[in-house]
């Protein structure tokens, strides 16, 4: 397989490109991907949209935002001296810690070369003679590749509801997922702050430090806990080091892909004052450990969860001082768990401020936004800055709206029209030598993980097809089915999402109800990806393009 070099530059007008790999998106799995196809000696070009390198942390640069899995599992773990030069300042780093991090990672590896910056994809059209894809850009700039990678992520479609009069509100309005590169001012002015997701809850503290008034439009109370941040100590790091492979051989066998230690206990396993204790480190505890070392059956059993849920409500009893107000703060619609909980820090506290306050959508809806500010049964409230922290079109938003083409012209958004179909989250038929690492129905946990494990057998797969003379390679209708059945039936077995969450698109007005992660989770992943080379790709038709025939 050869090629033209790239040239990566940030014009709009470039030179029509052909590589081996052609991958979509500058996001943590895109960069491993670019730099996983360079290293096997394929040639290859990665396009981004945005203006630099990040993906999800590149857009998501709201003030507050910052990682809620651990700095150093979500990390890469590919190079011993990378994780030995970059240290980080937080067991959860923020945004630009994390933006820089990605791009010392670019350059580190030499790969910002092969990059296209503001080059958003607008097509990708599959052309069976010659066994390639035809992608093309924004500008009009075409590339064309022997395999498209679309590392475009599951977070990467910002979701505005429908509400009326969105687009007349003549003072500033932001989206928590494309914030804009200049700081935004919050100091004395009254902001409105629509959600109370991850997103929501990460920046409403940030700007109740600045604001002259803050309002929270929530329609859901969340459960969430405390993420108990705090900068890693020189010990710390230097215990980092020296467990290094310790880490990457825990990391790779993780269910779920973190370091915390999984709980054999179950909640009637202890006494009630054991119980009470119990929680109570757990609230101590960062992160997702909550969910991932908290009692075993805590996502299966009602009365365990449920205790684990009136502990957690009495918590923010004590935090809120209003009684009204901490009320509506606790979730009654959903167990703990069965949404994505989120992780914060000091949220309950701003509702103690007397410049911060709460709305209960489940009350009073928002009726429409004015020019002026937010309009409820209540009336209308004013506002100089409103910010919509209201989720994505999660798994999907971004592969289908690429314009993406494959045999016989079939269009992908036909072939997903009732929700997607997929081999293991990286393929679906029809659209051959296309991947998706990093997309819908992968597994369940700390994404760069699993994302990474796919990113693997997507450059596997590269090397066998090289290896064995073939250029094109397609999932068999048989595995897709299968793989997709399975995700299908764990989508409703617990400990799966509840049905209220957007993992099943019902956040979108039109979309499928279709289950869009893999509740089978990482272990499932693995054991089919393994089953793979077992058999000898068998869950593969491989074949030679017309054009490798005829040139012999
Ligand atoms: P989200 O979890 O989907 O939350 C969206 C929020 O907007 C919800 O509170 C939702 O209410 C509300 N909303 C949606 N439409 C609305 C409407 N028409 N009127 C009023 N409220 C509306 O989105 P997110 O907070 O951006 O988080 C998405 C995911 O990104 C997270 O689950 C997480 O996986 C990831 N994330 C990660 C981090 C991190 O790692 N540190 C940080 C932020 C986000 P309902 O609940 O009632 O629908």
């Amino acid at each position: 397989m050869t090629s033209t070099e790239p040239v990566s530059e940030k014009t709009p007008s470039q030179p029509a490109a052909e590589v081996d790999v052609l991958v979509v998106g500058a996001g943590i799995t895109g960069i491993y991907q670019l730099y996983r196809a360079r290293e096997a000696g394929f040639s290859a070009l990665l396009l981004e949209a945005g203006d630099g390198v990040g993906g999800t942390w590149y857009w998501n640069r709201y003030p507050g935002a910052r990682f809620d899995s651990e700095s150093y599992t979500y990390a890469y773990l590919f190079s011993r001296e990378l994780f030995e030069e970059w240290e980080w300042h937080e067991h959860f780093a923020e945004q630009p810690e994390i933006e820089r991090y990605l791009n010392h990672v670019v350059d580190r590896f030499d790969l910002r070369h092969h990059m296209r910056f503001g080059a958003k994809v607008t097509s990708a059209t599959w052309d069976e003679p010659s066994g390639r894809w035809t992608v093309v850009d924004s500008h009009g700039n075409e590339v064309r590749a022997r395999f498209f990678v679309a590392a475009t992520g599951v977070l990467s479609v910002p979701h505005f509801p429908e509400v009326p009069g969105r687009e007349e509100f003549k003072g500033e309005s932001y989206h928590t997922g494309l914030w804009p590169a200049e700081p935004v001012d919050f100091t004395g002015k009254r902001v409105a702050v629509i959600g109370t997701g991850s997103s929501g809850v990460q920046i409403i503290p940030v700007i109740a430090e600045k604001a002259a008034a803050l309002t929270v439009y929530q329609r859901s109370a969340n459960w969430c806990t405390p993420l108990n941040n705090a900068p890693i100590t020189p010990e710390e790091q230097a215990q980092l080091r020296a467990d290094f492979e310790a880490i990457c051989r825990t990391l790779r066998s993780s269910p779920s892909g973190f370091l915390h230690v999984a709980n054999e206990r179950a909640a009637f396993d202890d006494s009630d004052e054991q119980r009470r204790a119990f929680f109570e480190e757990m609230w101590q505890s960062p992160g997702f450990s909550k969910l991932t070392s908290n009692y075993n059956d805590l996502l299966f059993d009602e009365a365990a969860n449920a205790a684990w849920c009136d502990f957690l409500a009495s918590k923010i009893r004590a935090i809120v001082k209003d009684p009204a107000t901490a009320d509506t703060l606790i979730p009654k619609d959903h167990r703990f768990g069965e949404k994505r909980p989120p992780f914060v820090t000091a949220y309950f506290e701003v509702y103690n401020e007397p410049h911060v306050h709460i709305v209960d959508l489940r009350e009073t809806p928002i009726e429409r936004v004015t020019e002026r500010g937010i309009e409820t049964a209540d009336g209308l409230r004013e506002f100089d800055i409103i910010v919509w922290a209201t989720g994505f079109d999660f798994g999907t938003g971004a592969l289908r709206r690429m314009g993406i083409e494959g045999r016989d012209g079939l269009a992908l958004v036909d072939h997903w029209a009732d929700g997607p179909t997929t081999f293991l989250g990286i393929q679906t038929t029809g659209f051959p030598n296309f991947f998706f690492p990093g997309g819908p129905h992968a597994a369940a946990g700390n994404n760069p993980r699993y994302n990474g494990d796919q990113v693997d057998f997507v450059t596997e797969i590269l090397l066998h097809l090289r290896a064995t003379g073939y250029d094109v390679i397609e999932v068999e209708p048989a595995a897709e089915e299968k793989w997709t059945a399975m995700v299908d039936r764990w989508a409703t077995k617990a400990p799966s999402f509840g049905e209220s969450s957007y993992y099943f698109g019902t956040n979108i007005p039109g979309k499928p109800r279709k289950y869009l992660l893999n509740s089978a989770g990482r272990p499932k992943l693995l054991a089919e990806i393994a089953k793979v080379y077992e058999t000898d790709y068998a869950s593969f038709r491989v074949a030679r393009s017309m054009e490798a025939v005829s040139s012999g």
